[in-house]
């Protein structure tokens, strides 16, 4: 299977979530996976989805909908993660593309998930973190968040922050940018 350098996928994920830990028997889990492509040639995005996913072991507290504005009655309407996964492969050639997310968060959510539900993780090797590129880009001496990244850049924060494919498709811009500083001339 060959390894495809044509477009960047983006991915940003809300989960189930509270103030503190987990209440007793339930867990985070995926209830959004935000995504959005970005063509490496020009840099500029192209697609943008927000692909819903039913929890299986939670529910949306008080808190998370405050946060993320997700309902229990929107992820009802949702696919399994075992559904999103195979998507994720089928339609975006995840395995097979390299994908980047702010931070570390989503890359380690979706591993933990895929491990505790024995399901194939729709993802290679080549995990871009845009959280730590951007630092050691600008040459910060410290990891900033997406809206502070997004304020230094003088770019608008489109669409609802903690909503996965607006932050998706935000991040994007984050990685156009640092793409289109293209030093070598090939
Ligand atoms: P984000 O991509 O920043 O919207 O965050 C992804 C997920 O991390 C959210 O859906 C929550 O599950 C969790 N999260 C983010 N911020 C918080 C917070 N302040 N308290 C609890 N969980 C959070
Ligand atoms: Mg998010």
């Amino acid at each position: 299977m060959g390894k495809k350098l044509d477009i960047i996928i983006i991915v940003d994920v809300e989960a189930t979530c509270w103030s503190e830990s987990p209440p007793p028997g339930q867990e985070n889990e995926i209830i959004e996976i935000g995504i959005c492509t970005l063509d490496i040639a020009t840099g500029k995005r192209l697609e943008k989805e927000s692909i819903l996913v039913k929890p299986e072991r939670s529910t949306v507290s008080e808190f998370c909908t405050q946060l993320t504005t997700l309902t229990q009655a929107q992820v009802d309407t949702g696919i399994s993660f075992a559904e999103a996964c195979a998507m994720l492969k089928q339609k975006y050639l995840s395995h097979q593309r390299v994908w980047a997310s702010y931070g570390d968060y989503d890359r380690r959510q979706f591993e933990r998930q895929c491990q505790s539900r024995q399901i194939s993780y729709p993802f290679g090797t080549r995990h871009i973190n845009v959280k730590t590129l951007f630092a050691i880009v600008h040459g910060l001496s410290i990891e900033v968040g997406m809206d502070e990244a997004l304020q230094l850049l003088n770019l608008p924060l489109e669409g609802t922050h903690h909503r996965g494919g607006d932050d998706a498709w935000n991040i994007a811009a984050i990685f156009s940018e640092l793409l289109l500083k293209r030093p070598i001339q090939k």
